[in-house]
């Protein structure tokens, strides 16, 4: 498979195309899932669109509906066989977001607070305020913003 919108050919194209080995577990016409060959934990998997977008911003509505309809089986699937019973979505965007790989990506984490495998996901979450009058404002850009797309 060979894609021309003049984006770098990622890895992940590649792994879609058969060119690079990988732990398949599920592909359909626009989604493809494989195990992470650096896993946070046992079963830590990969679910990413057919569809050569960077950033979840720039995926196309059907590519987006199409992750959808997958990601809750497939986490189910991924609990059932590892036997956790929590896990993380991740999904980050952009290199100051943490994104190595420039091919949307869902992770789905396991999460075994007590596992030697990996736990899973360790989270930093340096939670601030919200006064009103900033709520206020955001949320009105953000509605705008919105309206426009
Ligand atoms: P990001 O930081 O971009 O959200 O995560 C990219 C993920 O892709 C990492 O967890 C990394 O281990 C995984 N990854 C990178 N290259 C490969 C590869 O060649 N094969 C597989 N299976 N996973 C990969």
């Amino acid at each position: 498979m060979r894609y021309s919108r003049g984006m770098a050919e990622t890895i992940f194209l590649k792994i879609i195309a058969g060119e690079i080995p990988c732990h398949k577990i599920y592909e359909d016409d626009q989604v493809f899932a494989f195990l992470d060959i650096g896993p946070l934990s046992a079963g830590h998997t990969l679910l990413i669109p057919k569809e050569p977008a960077e950033t979840l911003d720039q995926l196309s509505d059907e590519s987006a509906a199409a992750l959808g309809r997958v990601l809750p089986r497939l986490s189910r699937a991924v609990l059932k066989a590892s036997g956790a019973t929590a896990f993380n979505i991740l999904q980050n965007n952009g290199a100051s977001a943490h994104q190595a790989v420039l091919h949307v990506h869902f992770h789905i984490i396991p999460r075994f607070p007590d596992a030697t495998e990996g736990a899973g996901l360790g989270i930093e979450w340096p939670a601030g305020t919200l006064d009103n009058e900033t709520g206020r404002r955001l949320a009105a850009d953000i509605a705008a913003a919105l309206s426009e797309e």
